[in-house]
C-alpha cells in the first residue's frame, strides 16, 4: 500500500472508501474510476494512491502502472479516439490537488462506449 495520504484530499478519501466512486481498477498503488462530471461517456481518472499535488511530487515507482492502465481503459471503451490529459497547478486548470490522469474517449458513435466496464 502506498503510504502517503492527505486527510483533506477528496481523492485520498475515495482511496480510503470514505467517498464512493465507480471503480474501474484497483491495485496496491493505483486506482481508476469514472469522472463524476464526465466530458464524454467513459471519462476515467487514473490516480497513483500516493498523495502528491503535481506529477513532479510522485516517486517514479508509484507511477509505473498508470500508462498501462490508461491503455487498458481506453481499449475497454471501444473508442478509437481519446485524449490523455494531466493538469498540474492552478494556471493549468488543476482543480483536485492529487495527481490524476484523465482518459477521455472521443466517441464517433454511442454504441462503442460503456462496453467493457468494469475492467478485468
Ligand atoms: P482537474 O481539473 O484536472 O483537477 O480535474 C479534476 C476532475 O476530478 C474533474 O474532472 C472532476 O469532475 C473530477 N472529480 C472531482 N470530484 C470527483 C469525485 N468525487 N469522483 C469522481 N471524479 C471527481
Amino acid at each position: 500500500m502506498s503510504s502517503k495520504m492527505s486527510a483533506a484530499c477528496i481523492f485520498c478519501k475515495i482511496i480510503k472508501g470514505e467517498i464512493p466512486c465507480f471503480k474501474l481498477f484497483e491495485s496496491d498503488k493505483t486506482l481508476a474510476f469514472l469522472d463524476i462530471n464526465p466530458l464524454s461517456k467513459g471519462h476515467a481518472l487514473v490516480i497513483p494512491k500516493y498523495h502528491g499535488e503535481k506529477l513532479t511530487d510522485i516517486p517514479d515507482d508509484q507511477l509505473s502502472e498508470v500508462l498501462p492502465i490508461v491503455k487498458k481503459l481506453a481499449a475497454a471503451t471501444g473508442a478509437n479516439d481519446w485524449n490523455l490529459l494531466q493538469n498540474n497547478g492552478k494556471l493549468a486548470h488543476q482543480e483536485v490537488g492529487h495527481v490524476h490522469f484523465h482518459m477521455i474517449p472521443k466517441p464517433n458513435d454511442k454504441e462503442g462506449l460503456g462496453i467493457g466496464w468494469p475492467m478485468q
